[in-house]
């Protein structure tokens, strides 16, 4: 760690590895944490005890270093610089473990039945609210552990996420005035698109919805999910005038297309209806796959190396390891749990030197 390591305010943010990243995960939160790597100390989760919340069986966990190393490759072709970040393996860091359980105690189960991502989620993994597992109403608690456990001050998530980020506020503030002053009351940081709908118009581009562009597609599959993109369904013909609002074509163009004056004209000749949908979605399909080039540049680079990414995963975890057990002292300490285990250890200690004193 270098010097200026030292002043710099920690990030932390992550993503579960249960598939490739998209354009939805890239706008949201992928895009703020390459800017922000530099002139913060960047730590991302790979997030498989989270995966466990909707995924836990035999299969599910099968897959998950598969997963892990192509959600890696995605950080990294999308510009994640590895020697400036910190990218770790949840599970492999014990001391998440216990961090959560102590953060239970300090969260109500009426706080957390409110937030309605949860009962999502559940929905989205066909669960009904009464099947919904204790640990999945915890998803919020488990990433307060993740947040705090590094003590980071800012946290760059997408909207979805941004009333759990609420929650890992509410713990450390609790936390600091039951037991003194721990942890940074951590900031939010949205994207500026903060949720990006679905190729579908449906208003998420989400894995489980099967309406994403993947940052690993190639131009061919690219071009071919544009053009299939839901745009303005009244507009049967081009001489039809066409909606911009809640279009996810112009949506993308906004957010990926670099050439204002272009995405300007298109918009006012689809409102003219003088503009035909496959000109709007050529012009679509070429700037995305402008701004994927670099991405498929790195991939190719990092994947002609292999055994790599293992490489900055474990020296990460390995990285991660010492701050969290840094972090749990303190913890501990504050809470005054490791007082009671150090006295009755002191008491034992003194006891066996009186009978070996004895003994003899
Ligand atoms: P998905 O929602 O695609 O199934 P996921 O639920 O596995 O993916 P999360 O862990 O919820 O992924 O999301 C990782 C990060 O990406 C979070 O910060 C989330 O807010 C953000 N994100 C996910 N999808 C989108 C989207 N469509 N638009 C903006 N941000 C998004
Ligand atoms: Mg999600």
């Amino acid at each position: 760690m270098n010097e200026s390591a030292v002043e710099r305010k920690r990030i932390l943010t992550g993503d579960r590895p249960t598939g490739r990243l998209h354009l939805g995960h890239y706008v949201g939160s992928l895009k703020n944490r390459v800017a922000l790597q530099q002139s913060h100390e960047t730590i991302l989760i790979v997030a498989d005890l989270h995966m466990l919340t909707t995924k836990p069986t035999r299969e599910d966990i099968n897959q998950i270093s598969d997963n892990v190393r192509g959600l890696v490759l995605d950080y990294l072709a999308a510009g994640i610089d590895p020697q400036q970040v910190t990218i770790y393996l949840q599970s492999a860091v014990f001391e998440t473990y216990e961090l959560n359980l102590l953060f239970e105690m300090l969260v109500t189960v009426n706080r957390l039945a409110r937030i309605p991502s949860l009962k999502d989620m559940a929905r989205a993994a066909n669960m009904s609210d009464e099947e919904m597992p204790f640990g999945l109403l915890g998803y919020p608690v488990l990433q307060a552990a993740d947040i705090l456990l590094p003590r980071a001050h800012l946290v760059p998530v997408g909207k979805d996420n941004e009333s759990h980020v609420e929650v890992t506020r509410e713990i450390a503030r609790r936390f600091n005035s039951l037991y003194g002053e721990v942890f940074p009351i951590p900031d939010v940081l949205v994207g500026e698109v903060p949720t990006l709908v679905g190729t579908d118009g449906r208003d998420k581009m989400s894995k489980s919805l099967g309406n994403c562009i993947f940052l690993s597609d190639d131009a061919a599959t690219v071009t071919k999910k544009v053009r299939g993109m839901y745009t303005d369904p009244n507009r049967v013909r081009a001489d039809i005038p066409g909606t911009i609002e809640g279009n996810p074509v112009f949506a993308y163009h906004d957010a990926f297309n670099p050439r204002g004056d272009e995405v300007a004209d298109l918009k006012q000749r689809y409102r003219a209806g003088t503009v035909g949908d496959v000109e709007v979605k050529d012009k679509l399909a070429h700037a995305l796959n402008e701004f994927l080039e670099p991405l498929r540049a790195r991939y190719a680079r990092y994947q002609a190396e292999p055994g790599l990414v293992d490489e900055i995963i474990v020296q990460g975890t390995q990285r991660m390891r010492e701050t969290a057990r840094a972090t749990m002292k303190l913890v501990r300490t504050a809470m005054g749990l490791a007082g009671t285990w150090n006295r009755l250890t002191r008491a034992a200690e003194r006891r066996q030197k009186k009978t070996t004193e004895v003994i003899p």
